[in-house]
């Protein structure tokens, strides 16, 4: 079998009648029988046949087969974002009386998700720190758990989670293990490996990697995906069809790209890292990462994403943001341009000092997501900004 890269790159739909090399646009909504038969055949799942785009499409099916290649997975359904690959993960597999297990640091839409609505639901949950060790996990787990949920890296801490670890437990006692591997990507770590039975993208980051287009992804173990794409066929967060064409041309640059990233990042992060004016600077691939040895051994590289905290607190991130000229103030990562972003004055601004603190969101916090632009133009705004 080729290798997962080139995968990426060669799975393709079937050529039409054109001959094309590239994929063409499958913009439709439905699919045409040729007679009763092969209608009836494939509405009672005799055949694969498409029906309509919100079960499945050719364009968004090319996007799924490269991302279950990529991750080595058995199947896999995309959504029209990574949230709605999130909540359907979460909906399509657990039922009143169910308990999740998480870990503190993890988006904030998903932790909403989690703590707000999930309970809504009779869905029980509960936390454990980022550090939190073996003998932690383990007592947290309760007779209903029925599922496991991180991120690692982290967003925005760049937390490391140990995969082994909690996929040990996780198989012990017979709990779905869910990673969210939006920072990472499948390039730089693969949780299947580690045990993971789902895997969840948020695709609009690093995987389209340009800024374009909102979608989302769920791969794993072929009994639980057809459970959650039995939900989301009828509940209808299907990807769009272009969204799927452009994701899928986006991976046949994912190799390439994630390592350029992740070597302009470190080359910021060692840059920066004795800066007068940061407190700490956190990067996975650096030695003062607190879990550089699981972040080495699980990971290839150390992604796209550098963290740090300004001396001066809430008004020194927002002197920051304001002076830089050529990084983009945006909510978005993983982009071919540079982000700044400061958590404390916009994504976390609602939650108060001490809410903020819980979950790691120091006052001066940084995130840069290091886009493509030449390693020196990048470092140089961001030391004017500090100077
Ligand atoms: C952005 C993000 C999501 C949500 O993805 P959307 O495509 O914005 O819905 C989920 N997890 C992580 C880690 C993210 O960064």
């Amino acid at each position: 079998m080729p290798h997962k890269i080139t995968n990426a790159i060669r799975i393709q739909t079937d050529k039409t009648n054109e001959m094309e090399h590239s994929t063409p646009l499958f913009l439709t909504s439905s699919f045409c029988f040729d007679d009763a038969e092969s209608m009836r055949a494939a509405f009672a799942d005799e055949t694969a046949d498409n029906i309509y785009s919100r079960f499945s499409n050719p364009n968004v099916q090319e996007f799924i087969d490269k991302i279950c290649a990529l991750e080595g997975a058995e199947a896999g359904y995309a959504t029209a974002s990574g949230m709605s690959a999130v909540f359907g993960s979460f909906m399509a597999l657990m039922k009143k009386g169910d308990h999740l297990l998480s870990c503190n640091s993890i988006f904030g839409s998903t932790h909403t998700v989690i703590s707000k609505y999930l309970p809504k639901y009779g869905i029980d949950y509960s936390y454990v720190a980022a550090t939190a060790s073996e003998a932690e996990w383990e007592a947290a787990i309760q007779p209903n758990t029925r599922m496991i949920y991180l991120e690692t890296p982290t967003n925005p801490g760049l937390d490391i989670l140990d995969m082994d670890m909690i996929g040990r437990i996780a198989r012990k006692h017979q709990i779905i293990l869910n990673v969210d591997n939006c920072f990472a990507t499948p390039v730089n770590q693969r949780p299947i490996e580690y045990g993971a039975d789902l895997v969840v993208h948020s695709a609009t980051k690093w995987l389209d990697g340009q800024g374009r287009v909102l979608g989302g992804v769920i791969v794993g173990k072929k009994e639980l995906i057809q459970d959650i794409y039995l939900f989301c066929r009828s509940t209808g967060p299907a990807l769009s069809p272009f969204n799927a064409w452009i994701l899928s041309k986006s991976l046949e640059t994912l190799d390439v790209r994630m390592e350029r990233h992740a070597s302009n990042a470190l080359y910021i992060a060692q840059a920066l890292e004795a800066h007068p004016k940061l407190s700490w600077l956190k990067y996975p691939f650096l030695k003062s990462h607190p879990q550089y040895a699981i972040a080495t051994q699980q990971m290839q590289n150390g992604g796209g994403i550098v963290c740090f905290e300004l001396k001066g607190g809430l008004e020194a991130g927002r002197t920051f943001l304001n002076r830089l000229k050529m990084l983009s103030l945006t909510a978005n990562l993983g982009d071919t341009r540079s982000i700044a972003s400061h958590p404390a004055s916009t994504t976390h601004a609602k939650l108060t000092e001490e809410e903020r603190l819980a979950v790691n969101i120091t006052p001066g916090l940084i995130r840069i997501s290091v886009g493509l632009e030449h390693k020196d133009d990048i470092l140089a705004d961001i030391l004017q900004a500090l100077s």
